[in-house]
């Protein structure tokens, strides 16, 4: 195989310097990474609930490997693709908090076990439970399926009271396993407003308690109870319901979730490396990264460390910055926070991982692109 090229297939090469690294490019402050690794981890223990870290914000096994060297039970992910390229990478505990349907999705994802990976999926209609049953038989595997309840966000999910017939569904189908609750809220998780925040997830804790007590009084005992992402984990955590928590944008937080949750929470370990590329008008300068590089759902992008310049407008590839004191210069390289990391990441083929000002090692982001 021919040399990885700098510049063409790849954005640096370790020892570089950070000013060395081609932009623009997705930057890891590592130090900053593994801070919050540790930090969730040790939360989650605190509250004595397993983490099943979400890997559809970095889709890197790489990093997914960390967190579970740090203690995570195993990860999460959307899509059977994400799913493929995560066990093939060889991670070995993986669910799937989404529905996974027509056939040839759920024969794929009936493969997986043969790969030596644990699968876990959730289901909110006994159709798709036959669907599921019948790929595992076909494959002699067994898939675990969790039944999803709306615990308010009004998406996917069964009410709680029906938990109980679908359970029996799934214990009734061959190759299948019932292994719990999936109770995710997921239009809690940016709600700015602290207190709205938390009733939100009280009455999704509400649902889940009535959703896992009408099962065990169907006899049916939950072994998995999970939901709560970045925003709204520490209520999840202590419910006493709920038993795993699928955090995924922690690790790298992005801009939205510090307008919600404040300087207090995680630090930001992930920032679009840019350089400033044209700067004809004094108070106004062009830098190398617009929306074909960033996310731009949750907002524009914060300008890391600086309060003097302001990106104002993004187009395809160019990022446009307010610069009233004309403190920037062609060439000058500023880190970028991304409104929103997830989408964020699914753009780049690559990480590149900074300590103390230099390129520690470059991590694939492995699932880039699997969205079937
Ligand atoms: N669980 C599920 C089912 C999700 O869809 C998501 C993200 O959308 C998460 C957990 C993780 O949320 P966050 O990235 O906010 O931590
Ligand atoms: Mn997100």
């Amino acid at each position: 195989m021919t040399a990885l090229e700098v510049g063409y297939d790849i954005p640096a090469t370790p020892g570089m310097t950070e000013a060395e690294v081609q932009t623009p490019s997705l930057i890891l402050d590592l130090d900053a990474l593994e801070a919050n690794i540790a930090s969730m981890q040790s939360q989650a223990d605190a509250a004595g609930v397993r983490l099943r870290v979400h890997g559809k914000m970095h889709k890197s096994a790489e990093i997914a490997q960390m967190q579970i060297a740090a203690g995570a039970c195993g990860i999460c992910c959307q899509k059977v693709s994400e799913a493929e390229a995560f066990a093939r990478a060889g991670l070995r505990d993986i669910l799937i908090t989404n529905q996974v349907r027509g056939a040839v999705k759920t024969d794929r994802l009936a493969r997986l076990p043969l790969l030596g990976a644990r699968i876990l999926t959730c289901v909110d209609d006994p159709a798709n439970v036959a669907e599921l049953s019948a790929a595992a038989q076909r494959h002699g595997t067994e898939i675990e399926v969790l039944v999803e309840i709306d615990c308010g966000a009004g998406r996917c999910g069964v009410a709680p009271d029906q938990a109980p017939g679908l359970a029996q569904a799934i214990v009734a189908a061959p190759g299948l396993r019932f292994a719990g609750l999936q109770a995710y809220q997921g239009s809690a998780q940016h709600q700015a407003d602290p207190v709205a925040r938390r009733g939100l997830i009280e009455t999704a804790i509400a649902a889940t308690r009535r959703a896992v007590d009408l099962l065990a009084a169907d006899g049916q005992p939950c072994a998995i109870i999970g939901g709560a992402g970045t925003g709204s984990y520490r209520f999840e955590a202590a419910s006493g319901v709920y038993n795993e928590l699928q955090c995924g944008s922690y690790a790298f937080m992005d801009a939205d979730y510090r307008r919600v949750l404040g300087e207090g929470a995680f630090r930001h370990s992930l920032f679009v490396l840019t350089t400033v590329m044209s700067h004809v008008k004094p108070d106004h300068a062009v830098v190398d990264a617009g929306l074909k590089v960033m996310s731009l759902d949750s907002g524009l992008p914060q300008v890391a460390g600086r309060s003097d310049v302001t990106y104002v407008a993004a187009s395809d590839e160019h990022g446009e910055l307010a610069d009233p004191t004309s403190a920037l210069r062609v060439g000058t390289q500023l880190r970028l926070i991304p409104g929103h990391c997830d989408p964020t990441c699914n753009l780049h083929e690559w990480y590149v991982g900074i300590r103390n000002g230099v390129v520690e090692r470059l991590i694939p982001v492995t699932a880039r692109g699997k969205s079937f």
